[in-house]
């Protein structure tokens, strides 16, 4: 049986699909089908709401609930509007942060701007920028939309700081990224900006 919710540190992760539309060779879904040796992530069937709110249990017991997964987790975008509405719906929960954290390309996916609809429901949102430009990117990531990839992702960032309180801009710590070049198109656009680890240690063992 998958788990569908893991604590790190005092933060919950969700971990709703597989699915993604990048196919990053550093992605731990290659890795290795565990994390942190004791939770079994890559799932058999996607959770249903009530399955994720059950793994939840009680949200007060977390500062951060994170919608994450092996995959992409704007796939489940009508999961991810309903989880949050009901976690903002319980009295609870009022100081409980809720995040997603995204390849950005929900727009590209839905063929829509899916941004207005998360309005009032997420309040913190982390993209990955992964790169400085179309071309790195495509090296990178292997995105299934190609070099269209990248711009989509810069306009998704300037999009969410319309209706997301927090937006921030990731890289993976690779050696081919130029971390300053990405660290200023994050300060251009007005958001914060982390590089992520590269677990490649952490999971190939
Ligand atoms: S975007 Fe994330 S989930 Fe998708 S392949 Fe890359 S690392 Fe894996």
């Amino acid at each position: 049986m998958s788990d569908i919710a893991y604590q790190v540190r005092d933060s919950l992760y969700l971990n709703i699909t597989n699915r993604c539309t990048n196919q990053c060779p550093f992605c731990i879904r290659y890795k290795k089908r565990e994390f942190d040796q004791k939770y079994l992530l890559w799932l058999e069937k996607e959770p249903s709401i009530e399955e994720i709110m059950a793994a939840i249990g009680d949200p007060t017991k977390y500062k951060q609930i994170v919608f994450c997964g092996y995959g992409e987790p704007l796939i489940r975008l009508d999961i991810i509007k309903e989880v949050s509405r009901k976690l903002k719906a319980d009295s609870r929960a009022r100081e409980v942060k809720i995040r997603i954290d995204t390849n950005g390309h929900g727009n590209l996916f839905w063929g829509k701007n899916i941004l207005p609809e998360l309005k009032g429901l997420i309040d913190f949102i982390s993209i990955s920028l992964n790169a400085e430009n179309a071309e790195v990117y495509d090296q990178i990531c292997h995105s299934f939309y190609g070099k269209a990839a990248y711009p989509a992702i810069v306009e998704f960032i300037r999009e969410a700081k319309k209706y997301i309180p927090e937006v921030e801009a990731s890289v993976v710590d690779l050696p081919t990224v130029n971390k300053e070049k990405c660290r200023q198109i994050a300060a251009d656009l007005g958001v914060k900006f982390r590089v992520r680890p590269y677990y490649e240690e952490t999971y190939v063992r």
